[in-house]
């Protein structure tokens, strides 16, 4: 048994009652023809003692509810839910509850509610309205801007705690800095008391075929094609990039970009704390509406399924040989020219869901992003490495901003004096006219 483990629950399984053109989960309805999509109470109190029994020297157990839209359960679904984590709850235990959920169903009651059970919302948005409308949709095609930020701002004047989960897909890739300053100048600005404000970056990477599983390939994982709506590998390390330059400047110790966290963890020689970077994985685990439970909420293919609660316990599924070989898997399977790269400390080859690339040496396994994520991580080595030094010394990583603020200043004076024929102060190698200098002299 993981000494801490996850479950992501799916109480009405893949269905949602939008339709964004990239969604993984929606094809998900077909490994269950028929199915209601709807979580039993049988099944919820099951779990919910299973959970809670089966992590005896936990001080937390977070509760994580995720679809399809969660919220088309109703909300008697969610009192139920509360009203049995307190039925099985031990003295001292603290238990949370996070909802990720595309906003669009909320209304005073829902948000009343997560507000006395300290929900915290996860919000899908994927930035302001053209973008987040290019995949976003509902079922009839219908923009959904206006929905979800209706919901949020519904959120916000509840005094819900919510963070934004933005996909980084090929409509909003190209502008990270628009993106970015949105989350920031339009809706964080908008949350009560300045309070910090979390924001997380998925990359679509969606694999050319139906379900995302093949009978073919023996139901694995198919196609090492993606979707033209996937961001381009490049493309997704230019993104966190652009985010990055414009937060380290401005926003540090208020605005949470969570790779960047995970970044600086493991800088700082920790464990990067995400499964994604991990070396190795297997303790977040997605239960299906009929109490299924699969490795892994990207993994919920027949091959991957461990068994049912109702058949066998759940510590027993978790703790199965089937779910340990999963999650060594991952470092197991890490090619060669992984295992000797410079950013392999904090990448770990990223998900084995993304490893449908072979290496140049010819060898399967390396990850799609590739490019994209050693450009990220190599970009952000020097402010890491401050930051990192920071906190050892016990000062706030913050400084980083006011350093790079005198670097920058500093750089400033020397363009100011350097001539057109002379190597560019930024040390680039270039000629001054030819790098920093176009823009002193196009300004002349
Ligand atoms: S397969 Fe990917 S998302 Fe799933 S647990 Fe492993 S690293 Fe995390
Ligand atoms: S940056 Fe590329 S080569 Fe390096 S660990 Fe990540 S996936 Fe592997």
């Amino acid at each position: 048994m993981p000494r801490a483990y996850h479950v992501m629950v799916k109480p009405r399984g893949a269905i949602c009652n939008l339709e964004c053109a990239y969604c993984y989960f929606l094809t998900k309805e077909q490994l269950y023809p028929n199915s209601r999509f709807r979580m039993s109470d049988a099944t919820l109190e099951s779990f919910t003692r299973q959970y809670i029994e089966s992590q005896p020297a936990a001080p937390e157990v977070t509760f994580a509810w995720q679809g399809g839209e969660p919220t088309l359960m109703g909300l008697d679904f969610f009192r139920r839910a509360v009203e049995l984590q307190q039925k099985y709850r031990r003295p001292g235990l603290r238990i949370s509850n996070a909802i990720q959920t595309n906003a669009t169903t909320l209304d005073p009651d829902w948000c009343r509610f997560f507000r006395r059970h300290d929900f915290l919302l996860g919000i899908s948005l994927d930035g302001p309205r053209d973008v987040h409308d290019f995949y976003r949709r509902d079922k009839g095609g219908r923009p959904t801007f206006d929905r979800v930020m209706a919901g949020l701002r519904l959120a916000q004047e509840h005094g819900v705690e919510f963070n934004i989960l933005c996909t980084v897909h090929a409509a909003n890739a190209p502008h990270p800095v628009e993106v970015y300053r949105f989350f920031r100048d339009e809706v964080a600005a908008q949350s009560r008391g300045g309070a910090p404000f979390f924001i997380q970056f998925i990359p679509i990477v969606e694999r050319d075929n139906e379900t995302g599983y093949s009978p073919a390939a023996g139901l694995a994982y198919e196609s090492a094609q993606v979707t033209e709506r996937s961001v381009q590998a490049a493309q997704y390390g230019e993104f966190l990039i652009g985010v990055f330059d414009e937060w380290v400047r401005r926003d540090v110790g208020r605005i949470y970009v969570q790779i960047f966290d995970t970044a600086l963890a493991a800088w700082l020689g920790e464990r990067p704390g995400l499964c994604v970077y991990e070396e190795t994985c297997g303790a977040a685990l997605v239960m299906e509406h009929n109490g299924d439970l699969f490795a892994c909420d990207h993994f919920v293919e027949p091959r991957c399924l461990l068994g049912n609660i109702s058949d066998t316990a759940l510590s027993d599924l978790v703790a199965s040989p089937q779910q340990h070989a999963f999650g060594m898997a991952k470092w197991e399977t890490l090619p060669a020219c992984c295992r000797r790269c410079e950013v392999r400390f904090v990448c770990n080859g990223e998900c084995p869901k993304n490893r449908i690339r072979t290496t140049p040496d010819g060898e399967p396994g390396l990850n799609y992003l590739c490019e994209g994520l050693k450009l990220f991580f190599t970009h952000i080595d020097a402010p890491m490495r401050f930051m990192a030094n920071e906190l050892r010394n016990r000062r706030p990583p913050a400084n980083i901003m006011a350093f790079l603020a005198e670097q920058e200043q500093k750089l400033e004076a020397k363009f100011a004096c350097a001539g057109r024929n002379e190597p560019c102060p930024c040390g680039s190698g270039k000629k001054f006219k030819l790098c920093h200098g176009r823009r002193t002299i196009s300004n002349t």
